[in-house]
């Protein structure tokens, strides 16, 4: 019998006695399940391995496909615990091939995934939270404010349904990025143990390579996602002054360009790995040659790669998206200057399903500070169309 388990698994232990309630077996780590089932069922350890197994090898929908688990056992499960934190709630496809995913949570509250086909491998960009609270100007998801953090669970059956769900496609589901709703490293208890049941390689078995972490710059979350797990980060950069990303991302108010840079630099990576600095190009705010000579010194001193974003219209902001030209010339300029910068295709436009185009706002305001910025911007861009 397990001596010592977490009040977590204590907890739970203690809800899979009764009768009326569901724990969500997919919010435990392989070894959180060992010893809930050892603590809370008087089952051998090794049990848990095989719920595991079936969760994450199988994709099991319910307790009854579990054959090698007794039948009182299955009896037992199906009326205290659950399989799936998430039920599927629709797909919708653009014309590109990439599907946004919805599904629904117990509370009601609506969780979106966008899967991206791709000849080689193929990504799903997961949600971390309903919502987002940091508030940055251009992004739609910003403009929901924070619901609420999604629990592993939730964060992990994202990926378990999708596989289900786009088994069709030949090509594995291998990448996994964190860049749907929410800031991940906001809600980064369950983020970390999301992930370490997808690295599980007795479960999923992702690649800590194809695994991608995205954060506006939530410093001390940064330092923990480096000593607690090896995945991959992505920074999302978007400016390169202290005083365009303030305006943009009220992040930076907090942790500004210098303590960012500072601790990236000593961001634990191994041999020839990279941080990837995200650069969202909006038109009149980021998108100048001194602005991308800014990244180059900004980055000198961090293993990276820049990933250029052609900023995603809706119709929530008043940015708008830079030319071509503009865009291609800020590339060049990295590129003559041997940095590796990779412009992203911009994909599922027309279905909301892009970057930055998650979420269903409603009719909720942003917060003053973002109001006040975005009022001071508008303003700009006024004066600027009237006197060019
Ligand atoms: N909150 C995390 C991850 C989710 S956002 C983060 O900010 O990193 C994922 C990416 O979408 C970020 O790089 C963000 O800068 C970008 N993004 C947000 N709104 C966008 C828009 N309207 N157009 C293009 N990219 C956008
Ligand atoms: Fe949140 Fe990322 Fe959107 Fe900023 S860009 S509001 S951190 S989801």
């Amino acid at each position: 019998m397990t001596d010592s388990v977490s009040e977590r698994v204590a907890d739970a232990a203690e809800q899979l006695q009764s009768d009326d309630s569901a724990v969500d077996l997919k919010d435990f780590t392989r070894r959180e399940l060992r010893e809930l089932v050892n603590f809370g069922l008087d089952e051998p350890e090794f049990r848990g391995d095989q719920l595991f197994k079936w969760l994450y090898c199988h994709l099991a929908e319910e307790f009854e496909e579990m054959t090698n688990l007794s039948k009182d056992l299955r009896a037992k499960l199906d009326g205290t615990a659950r399989v799936s934190p998430l039920s599927f709630n629709g797909a919708h496809q653009s014309d590109d091939g990439t599907q946004k995913l919805t599904f629904r949570c117990e509370d009601d509250a609506v969780v979106e995934s966008v899967f991206i086909p791709s000849r080689n491998r193929n990504t799903l960009c997961i949600s971390s939270q309903v919502g987002c609270a940091m508030g940055c100007t251009f992004c739609y998801t910003a403009k929901m404010g924070l619901q609420r953090n999604l629990t592993a669970g939730e964060i992990v059956d994202q990926v378990v349904q999708a596989r289900r769900l786009t088994a069709e496609h030949d090509g594995r589901l291998g990448n996994i990025v964190f860049m749907g709703m929410g800031e991940p490293l906001h809600n980064d208890d369950n983020v970390i143990r999301a992930i370490e049941i997808l690295l599980d390689e007795n479960g999923l078995n992702f690649s800590r390579r194809k695994v991608t972490v995205s954060t506006s710059g939530v410093v001390p979350a940064i330092e923990r996602l480096g000593e607690e797990t090896d995945v991959q980060l992505a920074i999302s950069l978007n400016a390169t002054t202290d005083e365009t990303r303030s305006e943009i991302m009220p992040v930076n108010d907090r942790w500004g360009l210098d303590e960012l840079i500072e601790t990236l630099e000593n961001y634990p990576l191994s041999n020839r790995e990279r941080i990837t600095f995200e650069y969202v190009l909006i038109k009149g705010l980021n998108d100048t040659l001194e602005d991308a000579q800014r990244i180059i010194e900004l980055t000198a001193n961090i293993p990276s790669k820049i990933n250029l974003i052609p900023f995603n219209p809706h119709p929530k902001t008043p940015f708008e998206t830079p030319s071509e030209e503009t865009m291609e010339a800020f590339q060049k300029y990295l590129v003559d200057r041997n940095i590796g910068v990779y412009r992203r295709r911009t994909r599922g436009r027309d279905e909301m399903a892009a970057c930055g185009q998650l979420g269903e706002p409603g009719d909720k305001k942003e917060p003053p500070h973002v109001q006040k910025k975005l009022e001071k911007f508008r303003s700009q861009q006024a004066s600027k169309a009237v006197n060019p």
